[in-house]
């Protein structure tokens, strides 16, 4: 077996089509798909899955699980939410008719009304120009703390099923150019959020979308965050965050193997909406093997 809950598809900004996902995970022995289009939001974008798009994408789920569901591939029809503050909400009600499986809660947005729109994932450069005019006196610290206080208040407010790429804000920061990661303030306000998640009893994902655009050599969260993670009982599940067929499977061994660095033995897949199981890291790492061979 093996699982992600972090799919994207031509739906919104990922390469190939559904079909080709599914196809591509249950060639690698997946057990449980999770599809995750980037939410529909009230703005244009060019990787939100467009309003006039969803209803095909429900059906084309829908349709995907009725296929796979047989051949023993569990999918699951979920969203990619954004919690941007004045914009959209994971539990905005207009995704309600949509019957969703499972939500993802994610920040990627940390500006707020009024001030220039930018994500913490945009490419280098495009980041870089909007930084510099949104931070025009340097301190950058705003960067990590406008993403913290959003992680935060998401985490407060509920409304979906799993935290998305815990520490996306380092995306950007590889380098170490805008702000120092093992500084006392950021990983207060990091662990924060962390300690939010515990207490909510919110899952969290060990998220390999860094790893496989070439951004970073771990996975989101960092190793500092995922231990607190662990210290603090955080369930922690594996998302692809694949936005192509080469995404799905080649970096589940490097989860697992930051789960297990952090102290982790097992992690949690999701079997039907809202039931969480859990299975052990060794369990998981025996089945890849035998998928392998
Ligand atoms: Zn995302
Ligand atoms: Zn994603």
């Amino acid at each position: 077996m093996a699982f992600s809950f972090h799919t994207h598809t031509s739906f919104c900004d990922g390469k190939a089509d559904a079909a080709v996902m599914a196809a591509t995970a249950f060639e690698h022995h997946y057990s449980h798909l999770g599809f995750s289009a980037h939410a529909p939001v009230p703005f244009k974008t060019r990787w939100n899955l467009p309003w006039d798009r969803a209803e095909a994408y429900v059906v084309a789920i829908r349709e995907l699980q009725r296929v796979y569901a047989p051949r023993g591939m569990k999918i699951f029809l979920g969203l990619e939410t954004d919690y941007a503050p004045g914009l959209t909400m994971p539990d905005t009600p207009a995704y309600e008719p949509f019957e969703l499986d499972y939500r993802i809660g994610s920040v990627h947005y940390i500006t707020a009304r009024g001030e220039e729109f930018f994500t913490v994932d945009e490419p280098q450069e495009q980041f870089t120009s909007k930084v510099l005019r949104w931070a025009s006196d340097g301190d950058y610290s705003r960067i990590w703390k406008r993403y913290w206080q959003y992680m935060a208040e998401m985490i407060a407010r509920d409304g979906f099923d799993i935290i998305g790429h815990f520490d996306l804000v380092k995306k950007n920061n590889a380098d170490g150019r805008w702000f120092d990661e093992s500084a006392p303030a950021y990983i207060d306000a990091a662990f924060q959020a962390v300690d939010l998640a515990s207490e909510r009893g919110t899952i969290a994902e060990i998220n390999t979308g860094g790893i496989a655009r070439g951004k970073h050599h771990e996975p989101y969260p960092s190793l500092t965050i995922l231990k607190r993670m662990r210290a603090k009982g955080v369930k922690i599940t594996i998302g692809d965050d694949a936005h192509a067929p080469s995404h799905i499977g080649t970096y589940q061994h490097a989860a697992l193997a930051a789960a297990e660095e952090a102290g982790y033995r097992s992690l949690w897949y999701m079997d039907a909406p809202k039931v969480w199981k859990e299975i052990s890291i060794d369990a998981l790492r025996a089945e890849m093997r035998r998928a392998d061979h």
